[in-house]
């Protein structure tokens, strides 16, 4: 297992539900903001990550640079999100919205795109998923472990699992 983190900042890509519930506890809900929270799990996890880094495709919310991953954070509403939230329609401008939702939408698939060509693996976190934090906090560290793979990237050979016959 590599880890990227320094001294002072425990690798901890491993957690039991003990130390999972005691992260989960100390962050407090109710903070502003989705990219927020998820940024404060993230970090209470133990992760460490860059912000916003321009000199990739869509500017990633979070950037995980030794693991070659990023997450988003997603607002529902503006990225088009099927869900609830996602499909409320707007009672002014209908048209209007609908064509800019639509927009961000194709910006954000091809931005995924974009980032799985250059090597990169992307989680998107809907602002609804905020929700679950048990099933977020599990997605998170699914996601930033080392061995995870995501069938989203198999049009990138690099991203293949390595040697599949080992466990
Ligand atoms: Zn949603």
């Amino acid at each position: 297992m590599t880890c990227r983190t320094t001294v002072s900042e425990p690798c901890t890509d491993v957690f039991t539900p003990e130390k999972r519930s005691a992260v989960m506890a100390r962050v407090k809900a109710g903070d502003t903001g989705p990219e927020l929270k998820v940024r404060q799990l993230t970090h209470a996890l133990g992760y460490r990550y860059r912000l916003h880094r321009k000199d990739l495709p869509g500017t990633p919310d979070l950037v995980f640079a030794g693991r070659r991953k990023v997450i988003f954070v997603h607002g529902c509403f503006w990225h088009g999100h099927d869900c609830k939230r996602g499909a409320r329609p707007p009672r002014q401008n209908a048209r209007y919205w609908q064509a800019k939702i639509a927009r961000n939408a194709a910006r954000d698939a091809a931005t995924l795109h974009a980032l799985s060509k250059l090597g990169w693996e992307s989680l998107v976190i809907w602002e609804c998923a905020l929700k679950d934090r048990e099933t977020l906090t599990d997605q998170i560290i699914a996601f930033l472990s080392p061995d995870s793979r995501r069938e989203h990237h198999v049009d990138n050979p690099m991203a293949r699992p390595q040697n599949p016959s080992i466990r």
